[in-house]
Parts: C-alpha cells; sequence; structure tokens
C-alpha cells in the first residue's frame, strides 16, 4: 500500500516548537492512519532542534525556494541562525521519502519547514506570506506532490489518479 509522508506533529506526536502536536479530525486521515500509511518525520527534530524550542521564521522573499538559493535563511525569534539545521533536516525528510516510495507528503500548515505556498513572513508578527517552507520546496524540487492538512480530499484524489 503506497506510503505518504507527514509531519511529525500532525501524526499526534508534541514535536512543535511549544511541544504541541496538531490534530488531523478527518476520516481519510483516520484510515491512512489505521493502514499504516503514514511515515511521519520532523525535519525541525532531524536537523538537531530541541522540543520546546524558540519559534523560527524564514527572513527574506521567496520562501523555502530562496533559502535553497542562499537568498533568504532562518532564524528563531531571538536571533539564532538555523539555515543549516533547516536544511539537514529537510534532507533527511527527503531521504526518508524515496525510502519508502512516497511520491506524495501531508505537511503542516504555514511552517517554515512544512508549510507550503502560504509561511509567516519573517515579522514573527503572524503576518504570512506566498512561498514554501524549507522542506516542502526541497520535496516538491525532487518531484513529490506536497499538500497540507486542509488537502486530504485532494491528496486522495491524487493517489487514486495514480498521478505523479
Ligand atoms: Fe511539525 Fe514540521 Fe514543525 Fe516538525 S517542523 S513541528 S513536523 S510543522
Amino acid at each position: 500500500m503506497e506510503k505518504i509522508l507527514v509531519s511529525a506533529c500532525l501524526y499526534g506526536l508534541p514535536v512543535r516548537y511549544n511541544a504541541q502536536a496538531v490534530p488531523v479530525p478527518h476520516p481519510l486521515w483516520q484510515r491512512w492512519w489505521e493502514e499504516g500509511r503514514l511515515i511521519a518525520i520532523c525535519p525541525e527534530m532531524a536537523g538537531g532542534l530541541p522540543v520546546p524550542r524558540e519559534p523560527a521564521e524564514i527572513i527574506g522573499r521567496g520562501g523555502g525556494v530562496a533559502v535553497w538559493a542562499g537568498q533568504a535563511r532562518v532564524v528563531d525569534k531571538t536571533g539564532n541562525a538555523l539555515t543549516a539545521a533547516f536544511q539537514a533536516g529537510a534532507n533527511q525528510a527527503l531521504q526518508l521519502a524515496h525510502l519508502h516510495g512516497c511520491r506524495a507528503a501531508v505537511l503542516k500548515s504555514g511552517s517554515p519547514s512544512c508549510g507550503q505556498g502560504q509561511i509567516y513572513d519573517g515579522s514573527f508578527s503572524g503576518g504570512k506570506t506566498a512561498g514554501d517552507g524549507v522542506t516542502a520546496a526541497l520535496l516538491r524540487a525532487h518531484g513529490i506532490a506536497v499538500f497540507d492538512e486542509h488537502q486530504l480530499e485532494q491528496l486522495a484524489m491524487f493517489l487514486d489518479s495514480g498521478l505523479s
């Protein structure tokens, strides 16, 4: 049965910066869980960051794509440089996806690692901007389809269609 890479916080593990998980009360999620299809990773922990930790955001326009291009960087709220840790964790997520043959991922919305389409804008004020997180950008660059926890029906259609 086809595996799906997922953010560990959506899987129910308390790994967010504030040591919380994120419930996903959706029957598709429950079904995939019970079928053993969900492969969980927290890229920030995989990159060596602790729980709890300071919240982090991407500084500069363009989100994760710009980070990989060296045109933006990741810092936490007190200004510590986290770009290398975020990239290390993203690389581990990509390796895990390849190991399990994942064509798709469900990643937590808004996160500077996992967010896709829209992320926090680097001001630490709650504002958002267009862009992907560092992990989401890397997975997409390697042909893995990225969805968030609000797009499970779209993912189900993707899986059923056999699109790649
Ligand atoms: Fe969840 Fe991703 Fe943040 Fe880890 S890095 S806590 S998996 S959103």
